[in-house]
């Protein structure tokens, strides 16, 4: 079964979040059980781009409206990454060295995706099942059906997932002439509250989407930024997933990234010797319970509100716990982690960034990991952090609500929280300073945490089934 993901994220070649991880390891996960999955991505001027080699296995010309495109196909020539990786490219749109946040970015993946859909249909390419994540390509499934240029393509199933449902990719109908011929007796599939929405459309058109855990797919009918109704009725059409964590990038054994590597028998000396060296980099006494927060500055995140709960701990518990965070985002909030450093030097570190080995690091070394999400279609953090022995401290929400059972419950071995609150927040800070004075207890919880299996493989299965279940109807 030949499947193509499109995504505008895969690891190691552009990351900017979770989408990245997963785009980068289901497929590998995907050959491993016999399919033929390969990923297509936009091309980024990046790293992972400039030190491999590509051959250039298809060009064309194509329309943006009235703009002639001239775009690329190009293929990793080793397969290193575990699947076929290929990049669209076209020079001065999608070539450039950022993820998002370009004023044309409409403009990029709807060129990404005509570009795509013109190399498949045009090459005589028919693969068996096309799967699109998040809304950079959330047109594809409403194109192939209703574009009289894909007519071709029309019968191959869709698979949407969406690992973020607060964002959508809206734009107005000014910009529709961007989109190949279409039948206009079709044009409501595009639309939500009076704009073409990718994701709202790619809802209604794809034949079966995935959320990356259960109970996000229960939430998005409560909360998904203007979507509620729409997941409410298209809700038999969902199946939630649980993302599973790349285990060969992400083992504590063998992770370049970290200061000393250790297997599961051997994680309390294994934590000790990554807490010294982030220690140390971080200038943080080690006899303090050390609580992590890594992630995007952004409210969903419940970045907004660390600094003012930290705070008050803080004051509640001089010198009795130890914080580094590492993030960026939000300006403001940016601004009142730096201050939060500045007040308690002794106790609080801040890096304002994106650094991939420095996560690593902070996974093994730390004790705790704070997630006081607001939303959490699924969560990695949490994930990394069992499988570095280190103590999740998560809001019961989405994701972090599948994944993590509160210690004080049968099997348990994390902390959770019902609320992105202050109040909350600094309650689960009482609870991981009093747990860390039990250290027998706590590295009980560290061994069932490092035992836990969220490996690819079962998730992996459950897209395998899903495919299967779409086949007949090709
Ligand atoms: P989201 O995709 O919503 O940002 P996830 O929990 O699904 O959140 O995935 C976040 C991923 O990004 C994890 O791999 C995490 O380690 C990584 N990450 C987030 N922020 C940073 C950062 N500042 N530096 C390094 N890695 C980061």
């Amino acid at each position: 079964m030949r499947i193509f993901h499109l995504s505008a994220e895969c690891y190691p070649v552009a990351k900017v979040g979770g989408l990245a991880d997963v785009v980068g390891a289901l497929p590998k996960y995907q050959n491993k059980a016999g399919l033929q999955a390969a990923v297509v991505m936009p091309y980024y001027d990046r790293k992972f781009t400039q030190e491999n080699e590509f051959d250039i296995v298809y060009q064309g010309l194509t329309l943006l409206g009235e703009r002639r495109l001239y775009y690329q196909i190009l293929k990793e020539r080793t397969d290193k990454l575990g699947f076929e990786l290929y990049l669209v490219k076209i020079p001065g749109l999608i070539d450039r060295v950022e993820v998002y946040s370009y004023p044309d970015e409409t403009e990029q993946f709807i060129a990404f995706q005509i570009s795509f859909l013109d190399w498949i249909n045009f090459s005589n390419q028919s693969p068996d099942i096309i799967h699109c994540h998040d809304h950079h390509s959330g047109l594809v499934p409403f194109l192939i059906k209703h574009s009289k240029v894909y007519t071709r393509l029309a019968n191959i199933p869709t698979v949407f997932t969406i690992h973020n449902g607060q964002y959508h990719g809206a734009f107005g109908y000014n910009k529709l002439g961007y989109l190949p011929e279409i039948d206009e007796t079709k044009i409501g599939l595009l639309d939500w509250a009076g704009a073409i929405n990718p994701l709202a459309s790619a809802v209604k058109c794809c034949w079966k989407y995935t959320t990356v855990s259960p109970s996000y797919l229960d939430e998005l009918t409560k909360s998904s930024n203007g979507l509620e109704y729409l997941f409410y009725l298209e809700h038999n059409k969902g199946q939630g997933i649980i993302n599973g964590i790349d285990t060969e990038v992400w083992d504590p054994s063998t992770d370049p990234m970290i200061a000393g590597n250790f297997t599961n028998k051997q994680i309390t000396k294994g934590k000790a010797k990554n807490k010294a060296a982030l220690c140390k980099h971080f200038e943080l006494s080690t006899d303090k319970p050390l609580i992590a927060f890594i992630g995007r500055l952004v409210v969903e995140k419940g970045a907004d509100i660390i600094a003012q709960a930290m705070e008050k701990s803080f004051i509640d518990h001089p010198d009795a716990f130890n914080l580094l965070i590492l993030g960026a985002g939000d300006k403001e909030t940016e601004k009142e982690l730096l201050a939060l450093k500045s007040a308690f030097p002794v106790n609080c570190n801040v890096f304002i960034g994106y650094d991939e080995p420095l996560a690593h690091l902070i996974y093994a070394g730390s004790d705790f990991l704070l997630m006081p999400s607001r939303v959490e279609p699924c969560g990695l953090n949490q994930l990394y952090a069992l499988r570095y022995g280190t103590l999740p401290m998560v809001r019961s929400t989405g994701g972090l609500k599948d994944s993590v059972i509160d210690f004080g419950d049968e099997n348990g071995y994390g902390i959770r929280f019902n609320n992105a609150s202050i109040f909350d927040i600094c309650h689960a800070v009482n609870r991981a300073i009093a747990l860390f004075t039990d250290i027998k207890k706590l590295d009980i919880l560290r061994k069932i945490m490092v035992e836990l299996d969220f490996s690819w493989d079962k998730s992996a299965n459950e897209y395998i089934n899903l495919y299967n279940s779409l086949k007949p109807k090709i």
